[in-house]
């Protein structure tokens, strides 16, 4: 009988296979007092453990090297750096000698101890790196426990649909070049380096199935709907049917999309729209140049301060923009200045005062730069220095009036007045363009193009200050709509105010990177998206298929709107 599982859909995707469901053989850790005298044996068993996992891992590597990108090697870096911190060691071997226990337990209470800690933390990508601390101390507990490193041959796993409790970034790496169709996990999140990497690398992928390994047998066959997060264990002929050729046009869409690689972005009349990606590292331009050699509309500077838990100095962030900028080889790089507090926020050792209440509403963003000039100077010297070396472009985030501009400018004239005495060169016109992402700003929008070379839309926080909700509270997410009348008000009136004032706009929040608002915008006039990388050639194709004239009157009506579920149903029609 066929049964339907759900679960949360992480990487979209058809896959239609056996199950192979991947037990394990795990030894639990269980506790034993050891004498003082046998603390150092302890310590010595621990030390080899670890040797022996992070040996593992490089072996693991380097075989993979040959043929896998250097941004995806980078998800074992994480978990080898993760592993020979000291933090886990001298942590563990602390915990030997406080409680005179076995190795196993005093890893698996150090693992305990540091889950809690990213636990409590605010920022959803970083409270999710506790599931690569579980994958660490189970690498060192299996090395602890002798237990059996290899996973199942290639023979046995080509094209199998993979059931198993979790997988590392190491798994599933090691599956993709086993060639498996798909994964499903009983544990996991839709932000764990293992989704986050069956994303890149294509594999339809469902997590969060709490029964999966009791729900589903090895060689039952299985559909795998990645972009529902449902699975169908037995199919009856009519699902099987269905989902082939779904699976079909799946292939052939992905054919299509390809050719589109390297080639414009111009609708049915015409206009040629300008398609640039978001990126959070210099390493990211390598995998959006694997979907078209684009320029950069946002660069979020503030992942290289979160990196490193402190506000590098000038030197170290000029090296990570100057390369960026030469990975671009003359495209354009919209380096945004730093946008820390609220969701994004490090533990450094500036004394920033009492904590907000309030952050995402606190000392953000330009806020916080303007209120420590000498903190925030570096930055601007780093972007103006790597402006000498290709078309670099500056972007304020979070500004919310005029007054706030002219102290900016200030500081940046100070910034290239340093620059000069320091004999150091950097572009003298380099353009300076605001995030529109605070209410207050999108309704003077005219005011700050008047002044500035360019203006981007945020609308990921200009939806949550338009609507009154937290970003991050899932409390409240069911209010989030980028189709709320109000929110597509503040935008309208941004995109009009760039053109009175002959000033380039482009959006760069989540909304411009979702397909099913492409034509919406376009009809309010946007003409530069800038956009997560595995969108690009979907947003292409459905430029490349829209007709402006047909779209703008349609696009006014919806604006003239009240009533969601109306809009909601005009969207879909211009879509359809
Ligand atoms: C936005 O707010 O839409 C945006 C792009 O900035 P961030 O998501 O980094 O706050
Ligand atoms: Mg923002």
């Amino acid at each position: 009988m066929s049964i339907l599982i759900n679960g949360i859909a992480v990487s979209k995707g058809i896959a239609i296979g056996e199950a192979y469901v991947y037990e394990r053989e795990r030894n639990e850790a269980v506790e034993y007092t050891i004498t003082p005298r046998q603390q150092a044996d302890e310590i010595a068993r621990l030390a080899n453990a670890q040797k022996k996992a992070a040996k593992q891992l490089r072996d693991l590597r380097k075989k993979l090297e040959p043929t896998t990108p250097a941004d995806i090697l980078a998800f074992i870096d994480t978990h080898l750096m993760m592993m020979e911190d000291p933090t886990f060691y001298d942590g563990t071997v602390n915990n030997i000698k406080t409680y005179s226990c076995n190795a196993e337990w005093a890893l698996q209470k150090q693992g305990e101890r540091l889950i809690q800690i990213f636990n409590e933390i605010e920022d959803p990508y970083l409270r999710n790196r506790q599931d690569d601390v579980r994958h660490v101390v189970q690498r060192i507990q299996d090395s602890l426990t002798n237990a059996p490193e290899h996973l199942p041959d290639a023979s046995q796993l080509k094209g199998r649909i993979i059931v198993a409790d979790d997988l590392t970034p190491a798994d599933t790496l090691t599956m993709q070049h086993q060639k498996i169709a798909g994964f499903i996990t009983e544990y996991g999140g839709p932000l764990s380096h293992t989704a986050i990497l069956a994303r890149n690398l294509g594999i339809p992928a469902i997590v969060g199935v709490h029964s999966a390994r009791l729900l589903i047998k090895s060689g039952e066959t299985l559909i795998v709907d990645g972009q529902q997060g449902t699975v169908i264990n037995t199919p009856d002929l009519r699902s099987l049917k269905t989902y082939r050729k779904l699976k079909r046009d799946e292939i052939s869409r992905k054919h299509l999309l390809h050719r589109l690689k390297g080639k414009p972005a111009i609708t049915l009349d015409n206009k040629t729209i300008l398609l640039h990606g978001n990126i959070d590292r210099p390493e990211d331009i390598k995998v959006l140049h694997q979907f078209d050699k684009t320029g950069i509309g946002l660069y979020r500077t503030e992942m290289l301060f979160i990196d490193k838990n402190e506000w590098p100095d000038e030197n170290t962030q000029f090296q990570y923009y100057k390369r960026a900028v030469q990975r671009l080889k003359g495209q354009p790089l919209t380096i945004r200045t730093i946008d820390l507090g609220a969701d994004k926020e490090i533990q450094d050792t500036i004394d920033h005062g009492p904590m907000a209440h309030n952050p995402a509403m606190g000392l953000r963003a330009i806020r916080r730069c303007l209120k420590e000039p000498q903190a925030f100077l570096p930055q601007l010297h780093a972007i103006l220095r790597a402006s000498a070396f290709g078309p670099v472009r500056m972007m304020i985030p979070m500004l919310t009036n005029i007054e706030e501009l002219q102290q900016l400018f200030a500081l940046i004239e100070t910034a290239k007045h340093n620059l000069r005495e320091r004999r150091l060169a950097f572009d003298e016109n380099l353009p300076i363009g605001a995030m529109i992402e605070v209410p207050a700003a999108a309704l003077a929008a005219y005011a700050f193009a008047k002044k500035l070379d360019f203006l981007s839309i945020g609308t990921n926080d200009l939806i949550q200050y338009t609507l009154a909700l937290d970003r991050i509270d899932d409390e409240v997410s069911y209010l989030y709509n980028p189709l709320n009348p109000a929110v597509l008000q503040l935008i309208n009136i941004t995109i009009q105010a760039g053109k009175k004032a002959g000033v380039p706009v482009s959006m760069c929040g989540e909304m411009a990177s979702d397909p099913s608002y492409t034509r919406l915008l376009l009809g309010m006039g946007l003409d530069y998206f800038s956009i997560q990388a595995n969108a690009l050639l979907e947003i292409k194709h459905i430029i490349n298929n829209s007709k402006l004239s047909s779209l703008r009157p349609r696009v006014r009506k919806i604006l003239e709107a009240t009533d969601i579920t109306e809009i909601e149903a005009r969207v879909n029609q211009l879509n359809h």
